[in-house]
């Protein structure tokens, strides 16, 4: 693991991100229940991806790159945060969504618009094709774009989240189970690598918000080893256990349900705590029922790890109603 603590990194976050106890939520579950706040990191709204581009960045700029090029959905917040590393490194940024542009744009698509990223549009059939195009015509044009994996699900990525589990292990080692939204995969790679290098023994549960079970541990395998590897690190990433559960995709991804507004509305109204539609809406939900089937034991102590998102929420308002407030 030391090799990953002398990874150069460009200074983005706010770190250590805090742990907060829920104790008003965690006795109503009858459970310990705390939480992780990266969506306290800080940048332009925060969240998980901050932690990786620190790590994403430093390489680029070490590539003499002039720009940052990535892609996702309309709403993502990997993209925001990254439109916003490149504007506090001096770089540009070309982001590749998919889905049409909107009269008015809201939540992160606005947020991308204010950072100033290039923004290209694309279908889904047609997203990897159109960042290949963006990345050679920047090229052509005598750029030195860089290309950021969807997500920020490379090595690298998975290296900042190995070292995230260093750092909440420093603030305090004793949980039974993290829980945490995992979708590209590295986040939850990355605490599984960084648990194996720091002796945490805990369940480390991904809630799937896209893939199915199997595909996205073949993600994760895949992220373990290419990390292993790319790093020679002194682990055998065939023996890491992971945990998903693919029982909370509800009607599919960035379609926010009950289960999703339900938890968004109980965290905000029971302890103050903005989740988002897409991402920990879902993992919290699934973190709730799960607890009331009795597959978190009581008593347990619990961290649901924050990985961000709020901004989102402005582009669901239509959603919530008011009724009865
Ligand atoms: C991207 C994202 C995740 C998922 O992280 P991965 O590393 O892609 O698995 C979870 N929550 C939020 C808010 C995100 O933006």
């Amino acid at each position: 693991m030391k090799k990953l603590e002398v990874l150069p990194r460009t200074p983005l976050a706010n770190l250590p991100t805090p742990i907060q106890p829920l104790p008003r939520l965690g006795s109503e579950l009858g459970i310990e229940l705390w939480v992780k706040r990266d969506d306290l990191t800080g940048l332009a709204f925060g969240g998980n991806k901050t932690r990786k581009l620190e790590l994403l960045v430093a390489d680029a700029q070490a590539n003499g790159a002039d720009t940052l090029v990535t892609t996702g959905a309309i709403q993502s917040n990997h993209c925001r945060q990254t439109a916003a590393a490149a504007a506090r490194a001096g770089l540009k940024c070309d982001l590749v969504l998919v889905g049409e542009p909107p009269e008015t744009p809201q939540g992160n698509l606005l947020l991308d618009h204010l950072l100033g990223a290039d923004i290209h549009w694309t279908d889904k059939a047609g997203q990897g094709m159109k960042y290949d195009q963006v990345m050679a015509e920047l090229g052509r044009a005598g750029g030195n774009p860089y290309a950021i994996p969807y997500g920020g699900s490379n090595p690298l990525g998975v290296a900042a989240y190995a070292l995230a589990m260093k750092e909440l292990l420093d603030q305090d080692p004793a949980f039974d189970a993290i829980m945490l939204a995992s979708s590209s995969g590295g986040t939850q790679a990355g605490l599984i690598l960084g648990a194996e290098g720091h002796g945490f023994n805990g369940r480390i549960l991904g809630i799937s918000i896209e893939p199915v079970e199997e595909e996205l541990i073949g993600i994760i395998r895949q992220l373990l080893t290419d990390t292993v590897d790319q790093f020679e690190l002194d682990l055998k990433p065939e023996n890491l256990a992971i945990e998903v559960s693919d029982d909370y995709l509800g009607a599919g991804y960035a379609v926010m349900g009950q289960l999703e507004k339900r938890a968004i509305e109980r965290f905000a109204a029971t302890e103050g705590v903005l989740l988002d539609p897409v991402y920990t809406g879902r993992a919290a939900g699934g973190m709730l029922d799960l607890v009331e089937k009795g597959a978190i034991k009581p008593g347990q102590r619990v961290l649901f790890w924050h990985t961000g998102g709020p901004p989102a929420l402005f582009a669901y308002n239509s959603q919530f109603s008011s009724a009865g407030r």
